[in-house]
C-alpha cells in the first residue's frame, strides 16, 4: 500500500472513479457495451464530516457507495483512505490507495468503513436475537467474547436507544425505525471510522425518519464520524449535510456547501430538485421545475452535456461539448452556462 498523501483533513479522497458493467449478449455472453454506471466521480470527505450524495434513481450514487465499501471494484479512477487510527494492518495514516486491496486488507477496511442499508426489513437475518445480530461484527472477528462482548452490545444498544430487555427479540417484534436502530448499532459498535448509508431512511415513515435522522447526527458528534449519505430526496440530506454532491447520469454536476446548494443553485438539474423539495410552510415555495422523461440510459449517455435533453436552458452547444466540473470556493458545477442563469433557489430555506 502506497502512501498517497501527507495531509490529514480529509478521510477519503476520490479520483476519477468510473464503474462500467459489461452488457452481454448471445450464446457465447459476449460483451456488446458497458451500463457506465460512474463515470468520473471524483470528491473529498472531510473528517468528521457528512458528504451526502443526491440524486434520482440511475444516478450511480449507490454504486458509488458499493465502490467505497469495496463491495465492487472500479474499473478505473483511484480511492484513498485515510484513518485517523493506525489499527488495521496493510495501510497507513497519511492516505493509502484501496481501490485495489487485497483480500485481507478489504477485510480488515470493512471494519473501518461500513455500511448502513436501506431495507431494515431485508438486511437483519430474521432467526437472529438482537443481541446476536448486534455483536457479530465482533464475534466474527475475535474481537469480542462472552461478558465483554455482552457488554458492548448492551452499550451501543443503549446509544441507539434501544432497551437491554429487547436484547433477546428476534427482528420481527421490532418497528421499521427500531430495526433501523438495530442496524446502526450493528454498524457502529466494530468502531467504524467511515459510515456509508445508502437511503437509510427512505423506508420509514416520515416522522420516524427524522428520529433516525437525529440519532445519526448525535453518534456521528459522539464516535467522531465521517459519513457518506445517500439519498434520492434533497429534503431529507437538507439540516444532516455539511456539503452536497448532485449526481446525473454517473457524473458530480454540482458539488457547494448546503446553505449555498440550496440558495445560490447553479446546475439546471440542481434546480429542479430543489424545486420540488418539501419547505416548511408550502406558501412560501418557489415554482416547481417539472422535469420532463426520464433519466436517460447510462448505456448510451446522450453527447455533450448528458443532462441536454431534459434542460429547459440547453443550446447548440450543451449538444455536442461536455462541461466539466468547475468553479470557485468549494462551489462546483458542470454546465456552461452557470454564470448566466439565475435559477430559482429554495424559497425559506432557513425558516
Ligand atoms: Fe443545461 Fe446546457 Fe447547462 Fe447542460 S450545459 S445543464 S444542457 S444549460
Amino acid at each position: 500500500m502506497e502512501n498517497s498523501s501527507n495531509t490529514d483533513d480529509f478521510i477519503l479522497r476520490v479520483n476519477n472513479l468510473k464503474k462500467y458493467f459489461p452488457v452481454r449478449r448471445g450464446i457465447l455472453q459476449r460483451v456488446i457495451n458497458h451500463v457506465r454506471a460512474v463515470d468520473g466521480v471524483s470528491f473529498d470527505i472531510k473528517r468528521r464530516e457528512t458528504l451526502s450524495l443526491v440524486g434520482e434513481s440511475g444516478s450511480g450514487k449507490s454504486t458509488v457507495g458499493r465502490l467505497l465499501a469495496r463491495l465492487d471494484d472500479s474499473t478505473e479512477g483511484s480511492i484513498v483512505f485515510n484513518p485517523g487510527v493506525n489499527d488495521v494492518p496493510g495501510y497507513s495514516v497519511g492516505g493509502s490507495d484501496i481501490t485495489h486491496s487485497d483480500p485481507s486488507t478489504t477485510k480488515a477496511l470493512r471494519r473501518k468503513i461500513q455500511l448502513i442499508f436501506q431495507d431494515p426489513y431485508s438486511s437483519l437475518n430474521p432467526r437472529m436475537k438482537t443481541a446476536e445480530i448486534i455483536g457479530e461484527p465482533l464475534f466474527v472477528n475475535g474481537i469480542a467474547r462472552g461478558r465483554v462482548l455482552y457488554d458492548k452490545v448492551r452499550e451501543y444498544m443503549s446509544s441507539v436507544g434501544l432497551r437491554e430487555d429487547q436484547m433477546f427479540n428476534y427482528p420481527h417484534e421490532f418497528s421499521g425505525g427500531q430495526r433501523q436502530r438495530i442496524g446502526i448499532a450493528r454498524a457502529l459498535i466494530i468502531e467504524p471510522e467511515l459510515i456509508v448509508a445508502d437511503e437509510p431512511v427512505s423506508a420509514l415513515d416520515s416522522s420516524v425518519q427524522a428520529q433516525v435522522l437525529n440519532l445519526l447526527q448525535d453518534l456521528q458528534k459522539q464516535y467522531g464520524l465521517s459519513f457518506l449519505f445517500i439519498s434520492h430526496d434533497l429534503s431529507v440530506v437538507k439540516h444532516i449535510s455539511d456539503r452536497i454532491a448532485v449526481m446525473y447520469l454517473g457524473r458530480i454536476v454540482e458539488i457547494a456547501e448546503t446553505d449555498e446548494l440550496f440558495t445560490n443553485p447553479k446546475h439546471p438539474y440542481t434546480e429542479a430538485l430543489i424545486s420540488v423539495a418539501p419547505v416548511p410552510n408550502p406558501n412560501i415555495r418557489g415554482k416547481p421545475v417539472i422535469l420532463q422523461g426520464d433519466v436517460p440510459s447510462p448505456i448510451d449517455p446522450p453527447g455533450g452535456c448528458a443532462f441536454h435533453p431534459r434542460c429547459r436552458y440547453a443550446a447548440e452547444k450543451c449538444k455536442t461539448e461536455t462541461p466539466e466540473l468547475q468553479g470557485e470556493n468549494g462551489h462546483q458545477v458542470a454546465c456552461h452556462f452557470s454564470e448566466e442563469l439565475h435559477l430559482q433557489a429554495l424559497e425559506g430555506f432557513h425558516t
